[in-house]
């Protein structure tokens, strides 16, 4: 094990809300744009692992700009996701707006692999379930309909798949938030994570799925309820210290 200092940075980007209370309210879109770099000799070109993710929210702050919802979307390309999500955590915890106007955090890790028709959402039914029925209506309203999966949601998944993206840091600050991935491979972090394994119909989906979701919430009567987890009933630093939102049992 190598220890080193190095500087690197989140990329953030704005689209005001278009109406003049709500727009001091938002919405977190995600993505980590770091990558794994050469591992064991060989390069990893992290084409879905976070190519993905990182176009999808370019392709996203675009569509935003024709659509403004009522409330400001943040984009947000987070550093150092695979060092230990050193950007999303540094991000919400230097948040540049009130972290209680934050509705909620969409985050978006892997988007174009696996079974077509279905997609994992991480954390998505953890903390309102006003979230999970936004990505539902979304899903059906825009005809993209995937089959969600909820496995890795579940805390005590050997996998700690909960744990493990840009989300997760967001939850900690009792912000409804959601990991939108398309799963694992046997290609993950290694030479084989190439362009041509995306499924870009896919991923073109997965990525018009994010995007009505933020327009949905991002045009809510109010901010997403924290209405599952009785301890956590607002935002903010507090809930750091809460232990559901961490310790498994
Ligand atoms: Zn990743």
């Amino acid at each position: 094990m190598e220890t080193y200092n190095s500087t690197s940075r989140n990329v953030v980007a704005v689209v005001e809300g278009s109406d003049p209370v709500l727009k001091n309210e938002y919405v977190v879109l995600s993505g980590h744009h770091d990558g794994r770099g050469i591992d064991d000799g060989e390069i990893v070109p992290g084409a879905d692992d976070n190519g993905t993710a990182a176009i999808a929210l370019m392709e996203i702050g675009q569509a935003l700009l024709a659509e403004h919802p009522k409330r400001s979307v943040i984009l947000v390309w987070v550093t150092g996701e695979e060092q230990g999500m050193n950007g999303s955590h540094y991000f919400i915890n230097n948040c540049p707006v009130p972290v209680e106007k934050i509705s909620a955090c969409l985050d978006m890790d892997m988007l174009g692999r696996n079974n077509p028709d279905s997609l994992y959402l991480v954390g998505s039914d953890l903390l309102s379930s006003e979230l999970d029925a936004s990505i539902r209506r979304a899903n059906s309203k825009s005809g993209i309909n995937f089959g969600f999966d909820y496995r890795y949601s579940n805390l005590t998944h050997p996998q700690r798949v909960y744990f493990r993206s840009d989300h997760y840091p967001f939850i900690r600050f009792g912000i409804p938030s959601v990991w939108f991935f398309s799963g694992f491979t046997s290609d993950y972090h290694s030479y084989r994570d190439v362009a041509e394994a995306v499924d870009y119909l896919k991923f073109l989906k997965a990525t018009r799925l994010v995007y009505a979701t933020a327009i949905d919430i991002g045009n809510a009567k109010t901010i997403l309820k924290l209405d599952v987890n009785p301890a956590v009933t607002s935002r903010g630093a507090h809930n750091l210290k809460e232990t559901s939102l961490f310790q498994v049992k």
